[in-house]
């Protein structure tokens, strides 16, 4: 009898890893489609300076919608993308809609620098940072009108190989911001050096800001680190306006979250600015 169990418990777990692993190689095999098809977009999503509500700057984020019209957000893509080699394929179309979002905001008099997601692997890629040095002739756009965010975790997993691409970039013009800090094991050694100009708290203690000791410590350290090393400070995933006021009295004077406005498509956040700002 136990055996029997044992046989079938086995035979269900198989079968089970076996559908997960077919699902994985269908998506796989979509989104290498989507990346030939070009069907990425981008959602811009405004960081605000709390103390006049003036638009500082977007991020542009990933979106995929698939054939069936579902539209993907980016933790069942990117992950993927990344583990398959193919991500700088697909960040390198998010830079190129980035410069494009950028010309067409500046056209409706919208001035400000927008920020895309850099993943360690498209540091990695020659194609991918050539491309970075082209695209401002190629769409007559400064680079300062470009943010870089890469996580804290991986900047300092890899930080050899990280600061030396960052800071050529950096030199050309191209803002760098270390997205997601507080969550990775930065050696203050390494912070110092940092060739960047934002620091970006995560949303996990922003969500517990004034609720437990540890969020109030670590966001106390990180504004501390800003100023002593002179690093913007932004806040993400502000979602009330209690948050806002408590970051407020940290110091910290941006932030970026659903209390002031989820990220939108082009059109909508062209519309969201003029009555907005
Ligand atoms: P991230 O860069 O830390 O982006 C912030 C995430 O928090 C976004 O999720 C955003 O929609 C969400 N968010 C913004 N405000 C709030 C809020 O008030 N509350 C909550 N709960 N969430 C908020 P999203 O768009 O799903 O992106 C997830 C992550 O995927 C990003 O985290 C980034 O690491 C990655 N990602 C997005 N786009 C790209 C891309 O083009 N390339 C690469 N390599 N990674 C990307
Ligand atoms: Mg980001
Ligand atoms: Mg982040
Ligand atoms: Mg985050």
């Amino acid at each position: 009898e136990l055996a029997r169990k044992l046989n079938q418990t086995t035979y269900y777990f198989d079968s089970e890893v076996e559908q997960h692993a077919a699902q994985r190689v269908t998506q796989l095999t979509k989104l290498r489609q989507a990346i030939a098809n070009r069907d990425f977009h981008i959602a811009l999503q405004p960081k605000i300076e709390f103390a006049t509500n003036k638009l500082a700057s977007f991020e542009a984020l990933a979106r995929w919608t698939d054939s069936e019209g579902k539209m993907n957000p980016p933790d069942q893509f990117i992950g993927l993308a990344e583990q398959a080699g193919i991500i700088e394929l697909l960040d390198i179309q998010i830079v190129e809609l980035a410069f494009a979002a950028i010309i067409r905001l500046q056209q409706e008099g919208i001035n400000v620098p927008v920020a895309i997601n850099v993943s360690i692997r498209d540091l990695a890629s020659k194609h991918y940072v050539e491309q970075l040095k082209q695209f401002p002739q190629k769409f007559d756009v400064s680079p300062t009108f470009i943010e870089l965010e890469i996580t804290e975790t991986e900047a300092m997993k890899h930080y050899d190989q990280f600061i030396k691409v960052l800071s050529e970039l950096k030199n050309l013009g191209y803002r760098v911001a270390i997205d997601d800090f507080g969550t990775g094991y930065s050696s203050l050694a390494h912070i110092t050096e940092l060739p960047a100009e934002v620091l970006k708290i995560d949303g996990s203690f922003v969500r517990n800001i004034g609720k437990t000791n540890s969020a109030n410590h670590v966001i106390e350290m990180i504004m501390r680190l800003g100023n002593r090393f002179n690093f913007e400070v932004v806040a993400e995933g502000v979602e009330t306006e209690e948050q806002k006021q408590l970051l407020r009295e940290m110091g910290c004077h941006i932030g970026q979250g659903y209390l002031f406005a989820r990220p939108m498509p082009l059109d909508d956040v062209i519309k969201w600015s003029k009555t907005n700002t």
